[in-house]
């Protein structure tokens, strides 16, 4: 389990697509809400959580959140704490009584009841695990040992690739295994499943770990190869230093061939189909007829390689660093993927490491928290088909279903209105929209788990099989036909995501209650809320990457040149604005690492506004605790960004995280001109635009 990153099924992005958020914080229950951020002081906007004092126009995000920033902590085994969070808190108290019911009931063997049962009480059978030492690692690091030539490094590798990369739906680039798989409908045809492969190898999250020349980077690097040697010594290796030196070199130098988070985000870049006879010409070093021996895909006919330069790099030093370093990096590689699975000491070293000095959590979580986290993540659907069943009302699905139409008209006149764009341009958004599956709740079919076996006393070979299970999965679907209503996010995940292969977008249960919705709310906070959300998710259909993917989804750019022309233009202006925050003062946000969902922000917020006065039918919106309509609807829009991150965890968001942080997402609202006259924002205010800089994509 890696909670540093977003293992948490759906979530990241970039320009692509893309989940609403990046959740961090392992999405594990918790006893006590930590933060008060989602419960509604009645039913709306949440009063208490606005800051008077501060002018709406000077710094909108301390407006709408000051009051709750000032009396939240953050708690010490968190690295961020806010809505997000606050709201998964509730949907895992939710979903660990159910699993806890689960375990203690007497389910038929075989049923996913059973599976939910046995997995998580294997987790939480730490004596038996303790008890069990090294035994279950033991004969992986063998079979790392006896590894004695070039070819056999290539089997390894190969065995060792799993379906853990996501690069548009989820949009997870990093695997600490040498490549990763995804499986998903294809960019030429996007009517099968296709398999991807995409660069990996890194345990830290991202390149600039190891290429990074500043003092954090280089303290970082430092802590993380006393991390190795601690790994490996518990492991029960000898020389642990000498073999912690290797690994981290070797890591540094797949670092170097990596390409950027930025540069990932290009599909354009990432569309290149390779034949299994191509490998060996474009990227030798490694043997790769070995390799897809090892992963058991001799049979597949071709492959799309996202980062052809970090095959060609990587692959390269498959042939060219020492086996020995090879040898050590698989086996740390192996300690650190199945800690969960072994001594207590273990998960404690990972947590001082990744948890204490990579995100700057103080305190590991609770085990049952973990479990829960586990088995959302292994066994999702099926915990999630409980989930529903007790959450999830058929009169909450129509409303959202009546919004989610409110908000799509609303976007058909924007792109109707588009002096710039040209008709056959306008013809196809229009058909993208008419084409958009738009899910609701959970999915219309569940998946099954009945190849995966679980075992009650068996936690390490409940992990590994879980591995297995999800790639063989993945690797059964290369070339069958897709389903568009398939989900990427579970019902009991506090998330929503655009799968732009599939025109298809998710909004899981868990999402749609009290703040971002409520039946009982009046429309104005629930379009702030959960209609931005919704706007959000459907702008990303058009947006830089939407752009690129045509109503069936396939990749076909769909823009005559004067079009993009005149988007380039209008988001190179989004990108400057947001270049100029500054979370700190030695570091910026990245307005092109964070423009898709900087777009995303700005057309929802616009398309979500049009729908709460579509809905409003003619009739005024009704004043509430002093607050007008249109006021109400853009606090709720400030209050679904209210966050308050640990200064490490912002720093990593900055660096690796295609979205901006929380505080410069509420800011959005500069852009609407709407905005101005809601709440009298006048030239000398901070947040100020002249309507010419005000930036309007659609
Ligand atoms: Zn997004």
């Amino acid at each position: 389990m890696r909670w540093h990153l977003k293992f948490w099924n759906c979530f990241r992005a970039l320009a692509i697509t893309c989940a609403l958020v990046t959740l961090r914080v392992p999405p594990a229950g918790s006893q006590v809400a930590p933060s008060d951020a989602s419960k509604p002081d009645s039913h709306g906007i949440a009063v208490s959580n606005v800051n008077h004092s501060v002018k709406p126009g000077d710094d909108f995000y301390q407006y709408a959140n000051g009051g709750w920033l000032e009396r939240t902590q953050i708690p010490a085994d968190r690295a961020s704490v806010g809505v997000f969070t606050a709201l998964s808190d509730l949907s895992n108290k939710r979903t660990v009584d159910l699993i806890e019911q689960a375990a203690k009931g007497n389910a038929p063997a075989a049923s996913d009841t059973r599976k939910i049962a046995d997995l998580y009480n294997s987790f939480m059978d730490e004596v038996g695990i303790e008890a069990k030492g090294l035994a279950a690692l033991r004969p992986h690091l063998q079979s790392i040992a006896a590894i004695h030539d070039r070819k056999e490094l290539a089997r390894a590798l190969g065995e060792s690739l799993r379906a853990d990369v996501d690069a548009l739906n989820n949009t997870n680039f990093h695997t600490a295994n040498l490549f990763g798989l995804w499986v998903a409908p294809g960019f030429n045809d996007s009517d099968h499943y296709t398999a991807y492969l995409l660069q990996g190898g890194l345990q830290l999250p991202d390149r600039e770990y190891y290429v990074a020349d500043t003092e954090r980077m280089r303290d970082i690097r430092a802590k993380y190869q006393a991390h190795i040697a601690a790994m490996l010594k518990l492991a029960g290796f000898d020389e642990p230093d000498a073999r912690a030196k290797r690994v981290i070199d070797l890591e540094h130098d797949i670092a170097e061939k990596h390409i950027s988070l930025a540069e990932n985000e290009d599909i354009h870049k990432a569309n290149n189909t390779w034949k299994p006879g191509d490998f060996a010409a474009k990227a030798p070093g490694l043997d790769w007829a070995e390799f897809f021996r090892g992963a058991g895909l001799t049979k597949q006919s071709s492959f799309i390689v996202w980062q052809p330069t970090a095959f060609t790099g990587e692959s390269a030093l498959v042939g060219s660093a020492s086996l020995d370093s090879w040898k050590d990096w698989l086996a740390f590689h192996m300690v650190e993927a199945y800690a969960d699975g072994l001594p207590k000491a273990f998960g404690d070293e990972r947590f001082a490491f990744f948890g204490k000095i990579l995100s700057g959590a103080q305190e590991q979580r609770p085990r049952w928290q973990r479990g829960v986290a586990l088995v959302n993540r292994i066994l999702g659907d099926a915990v999630g088909q409980i989930y529903v069943k007790d959450y999830f009302t058929p009169q909450a699905k129509a409303e959202v279903q009546s919004m989610v139409a409110n908000i799509t008209a609303a976007f058909r006149k924007r792109i109707d209105a588009l002096p710039w764009m040209d008709p056959a341009t306008n013809a196809e958004a229009q058909a993208k929209l008419t084409s958009l599956y738009v899910g609701i709740g959970y999915p219309e079919t569940w998946r099954s788990y009945s190849a995966y076996e679980v075992k009650a006393d068996d936690f390490f070979g409940n992990l590994w099989r879980s591995g297995l299970f999800e790639y063989h999965y993945s690797v059964r679907r290369i070339g069958l036909p897709v389903d568009r209503k398939e989900w990427c996010m579970t019902p009991q995940t506090v998330n929503a995501v655009n799968l732009p292969l599939h025109n298809g977008l998710n909004f899981p249960a868990a999402i749609l209650q009290p703040p971002f919705f409520d039946p009982q709310a009046p429309p104005a906070s629930n379009y702030g809320a959960i209609g931005t959300i919704i706007g959000h998710e459907i702008s990303h259909t058009f947006d830089t990457q939407g752009s690129a993917f045509d109503s069936k989804g396939r990749v076909r750019n769909w823009w005559k040149s004067e079009d993009l022309e005149h988007f380039n233009a209008a988001t190179a202006k989004l990108a400057a604005q947001y270049d100029t925050y500054k979370p700190f003062p030695d570091i910026s946000v990245n307005g092109k690492q964070t423009l898709g969902e900087n777009i995303a922000d700005v057309a929802g917020l616009s398309a979500a506004f049009d729908g709460f006065h579509a809905s409003l039918e003619g009739t005024p919106a009704p004043v509430k605790d002093g607050f007008s309509g249109d006021q109400q609807f853009f606090v709720a829009f400030g209050q679904n960004w209210g966050t308050k991150p640990r200064e490490s965890a912002l720093r990593q968001q900055v660096m690796t995280e295609p979205h901006a942080p929380a505080q410069y997402r509420a800011d959005t609202v500069r852009n609407i001109d709407a905005w101005y006259p809601a709440f009298n924002i006048q030239s000398g205010d901070k947040l100020y635009l002249t309507p010419a800089d005000r930036v309007q994509i659609w």
